[in-house]
């Protein structure tokens, strides 16, 4: 993932920066996978909040474009942190669970392809890209 947001970054949205928030950034910031609630609250110390607490800070990363979330191939939701707040995608290995962040969009030109096509005016749209990373397609190819 690139450069993540400062912690500067984070007064500049406005958004009330707590210890409990920072401390889940910072633990999604140091996993190299997308992490599930279950997860992230493993990683935390005691005291840590409860599961809707960590949720609806997630939910609120969210919304604020600091974190995303997906849905993994056994239907879990996992969120991770996002190094940048402008509109991007990205890729995800199905074998490892590492993530990859996407510079830009690639559905630009296809979406006002659509636009013209169905007459709607496209507002946002969500893209998972999932696959093999390059680690996993060598192992897999050694065996
Ligand atoms: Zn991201
Ligand atoms: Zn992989
Ligand atoms: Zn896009």
């Amino acid at each position: 993932m690139s450069c993540h947001a400062s912690k500067d970054s984070l007064h500049a949205v406005g958004m009330k920066v707590t210890k409990a928030r920072e401390v889940l950034l910072r633990v999604l910031e140091a996993s190299d996978h997308p992490l599930t609630v279950d997860e992230i609250y493993d990683r935390l110390a005691q005291p840590r909040p409860g599961r809707p607490t960590i949720y609806r800070n997630l939910e609120r990363f969210i919304q604020e474009g600091w974190a995303e979330s997906f849905v993994d191939k056994n239907q879990i939701q996992r969120f991770l942190r996002c190094g940048t707040t402008e509109h991007h995608h990205h890729i995800h290995c199905e074998k490892c669970q590492r993530t990859t962040e996407l510079d830009g969009c690639a559905m630009t030109k296809a979406l006002s392809q659509l636009e013209r096509q169905c007459g709607y005016k496209v507002t946002r749209h969500q893209l998972q890209i999932y696959g093999l990373c390059p680690e996993c397609q060598k192992a897999l190819a050694l065996k």
